[in-house]
């Protein structure tokens, strides 16, 4: 099948033409890579965007459970919705691919939501690019909303906070001082924080640590992409799915406002500029250990750097041999 067929299949929403590209763009290899750019570029136009929502929270604390009322109640509303799951840290076996797949039963049986597991993978920045062209392709197949997940570990959620238009936090009910365990970091990239659980027992626990931690949002600095309200904490319980249509509504109500003061324009373009010079630091860097020469020196230098000699000195040496090439 030609490429402009391909791309055909994709745009008219057909799932296992869009779940083979996303396996396209998630191979190594390199006569795939060269595939996949020309698959991207057949779809690039007419251009299609959805709603890119990332979402990180550490395990247990009830993301899949989440997504699943979320996802249904946007299907429910007549949306597309698709998800995406970001581990980077990740050398999972079978077994969690087939957990991934008991996971969100509701939501993977409707018609309306397609859902894609994390691949085996360990790389960040592979995983970054990936994900970035499964997203491409999940709005050029007409999804209207992109829900990237992520487990809450490690530099992910900056990853997921560079691709997405909004960026949730799911937490639990938290027992006493744990606002001190949230990194301030993360609060600083968080649009919504969610309490998740506030429910039965936890109820009060999870009114008390929502109120907490907007407290803690109202000391963060203000920043210029939000309207007064926001960054908002909420008490959400997944499970009984509630609160989970006001998650919604805060949303709207936050892109339509970053939208109409083109700050989503903004905040894409600013993503897209740091995706491309991402690219091509990670290319330059596989081009030059391509090289073998430059490979030894390398792997020569960086063991003079273990036993003493400084690493600003081993640095420029090895750039001045470049240069020299
Ligand atoms: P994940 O690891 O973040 O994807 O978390 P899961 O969605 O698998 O949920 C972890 C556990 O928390 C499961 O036992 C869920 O049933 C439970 N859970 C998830 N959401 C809620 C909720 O809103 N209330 C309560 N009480 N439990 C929940």
């Amino acid at each position: 099948m030609d490429m402009q067929d391909r791309a055909r299949l994709i745009r008219a929403g057909d799932r296992r033409a869009l779940a083979r590209a996303i396996t396209l763009v998630e191979s190594g290899r390199v006569d795939h890579r060269a595939e996949a750019l020309a698959l991207l570029d057949a779809l690039r136009d007419p251009p299609r965007q959805a709603l890119r929502i990332g979402l990180s929270g550490t395990p247990g604390v009830g993301k899949s459970t989440f997504i699943e009322a979320f996802g249904l109640m946007l299907t429910a509303r007549g949306l597309k919705v698709a998800v995406l799951a970001v581990d980077p840290s990740s050398t999972r076996s079978g077994g969690s691919i087939l957990g991934d797949k008991t996971r969100m039963e509701l939501l993977s049986r409707d018609p309306n939501a397609f859902i894609r597991p994390s691949p085996s993978q360990t790389h960040l920045g592979g995983v970054a690019r990936r994900t970035r062209e499964a997203v491409a392709l999940c709005e050029a197949a007409g999804f209207d909303v992109v829900l990237i997940e992520t487990v809450g570990v490690g530099q992910s959620e900056t990853l997921v906070a560079e691709m997405a238009d909004v960026f949730l936090l799911l937490l639990a009910p938290a027992g006493g001082d744990e606002l001190q365990g949230v990194k301030r970091g993360i609060m600083e990239i968080a649009d919504l924080i969610l309490i998740n659980k506030a429910d039965g027992e936890l109820l009060s626990a999870a009114r008390r640590t929502c109120a907490d931690y907007a407290g803690a949002l109202g000391l963060l600095r203000k920043r210029a992409q939000d309207p007064p309200g926001f960054p908002k904490a909420m008490t959400v319980s997944a499970i009984e799915a509630r609160g989970i249509a006001e998650v919604w509504t805060e949303i709207t109500a936050l892109t339509d406002w970053r939208r109409d003061n083109g700050v989503l324009a903004a905040r894409r373009a600013e993503q897209a500029l740091h995706w491309f010079e991402d690219e091509v630091r990670q290319g330059l860097l596989a081009q030059l250990t391509a090289n073998p020469k430059v490979k030894a020196q390398m792997q020569e230098l960086g063991q003079e750097v273990q036993s003493g000699l400084s690493p600003s000195h081993a640095a420029a040496k090895l750039l001045a041999l470049i240069s020299d090439n």
